[in-house]
């Protein structure tokens, strides 16, 4: 695809970089937790973060079986690796690498998430983004986004982009959100190379480095003597980025790195969290509960629509 150029006058700055906590979730999943709670907040609407890169299958296998999801978005981006998914109406999607998921909780479904393989490589991310209050009780749906239907463009410095959610030089995304305006790139860098990025200067923001290290902030460097102002951002660690009146940000690689950049309109409601349930108020969870119980989850329709 075409890709425009863009200038950005001045990166934001790292105002705090984050290395994420090693946990398990599912039926032991080994996985990084790099956006957890206490961060929701600060990256408003952005929920929670996930990476997982298992190489040993018994770090993969159970998956993530039947559970119930309430009030919010999830995105599943896999680099490496299949995962079956199941909904309680019977619709089921295979997302392979390259390719991702995008689901709606909305008013609440029950799915599961397995492994396809037994062995080899399982890698990607699972992004959790909040919906806002008018919109936590809506009708529940997915997409499924197979690899070639990511629009992909390379910049004239041979930086490859995918772009997931947004736009990034004048590319639309496979998705676009209402409220929350997502922006989500996966950006590979070949050493000694730049990127730019706009962002509206009220979007929170972040980039997580998945390889290599990445330089951001960096406005003033040049490719021939790069990152002379710019934070390193280490392989496996998040940067948030300031809300600091810049107009985007500019990464720089000295190696082969991989990043990906997620930006987002703040929503600026009350978060009540209880697990796999995310609504505005302690009463409604509450509520989610009690439906739950009462089987409401299983009876809903799920629309599933591929991409
Ligand atoms: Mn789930």
């Amino acid at each position: 695809m075409n890709a425009s150029q863009t200038n950005v006058t001045r990166s934001r700055a790292v105002e705090r970089l984050v290395q994420g906590q090693a946990t398990s979730d599912g039926a032991g999943v080994k996985l990084t937790r790099v956006l957890s709670q206490n961060l929701q907040r600060r990256l408003d609407p952005f929920l929670m973060l996930d990476a997982f890169r298992n190489e040993n299958p018994e770090d993969y296998m159970g998956g993530f079986p039947d559970h119930p999801h309430r009030g919010f978005e999830t995105v599943t981006y896999m680099l490496a690796g299949r995962m079956r998914h199941h909904d309680n109406t019977g619709n089921q999607g295979l997302l392979g690498p390259g390719g991702a998921q995008w689901m709606t909780a909305g008013s609440g479904l029950i799915h599961s998430e397995l492994p396809e393989q037994e062995d080899g490589l399982m890698e990607g991310f699972q992004l959790w983004l909040n919906l806002p209050a008018k919109n936590k009780m809506i009708a529940p749906f997915y997409r499924d986004i197979p690899a070639e239907h990511i629009p992909e463009f390379s910049t004239a410095d041979g930086v490859t982009v995918r772009v997931i959610a947004g736009e990034s030089h004048g590319i639309k995304g496979a998705v676009a959100r209402p409220d929350t305006e997502p922006l989500y790139l996966d950006v590979h860098l070949p050493a000694g190379t730049r990127f730019s990025q706009k962002l509206p200067a009220a979007h929170n923001a972040f980039l997580y480095t998945y390889r290599g290290e990445a330089i951001v902030g960096a406005g003033s460097a040049t490719a021939a003597s790069p990152a002379v102002n710019g934070k390193a951002v280490a392989d496996r660690h998040m940067a948030i980025l300031a809300n600091d009146g810049g107009d985007g940000i500019v990464i720089e690689a000295v190696v082969p790195t991989r990043v990906i950049l997620i930006a987002g309109q703040p929503l600026n409601e009350p978060i009540a969290q209880y697990g796999p349930f995310v609504m505005n108020t302690a009463q409604e969870i509450q509520q989610t509960l009690q439906d739950y119980r009462d089987g409401k989850f299983e009876a809903v329709t799920v629309q599933a629509l591929v991409a």
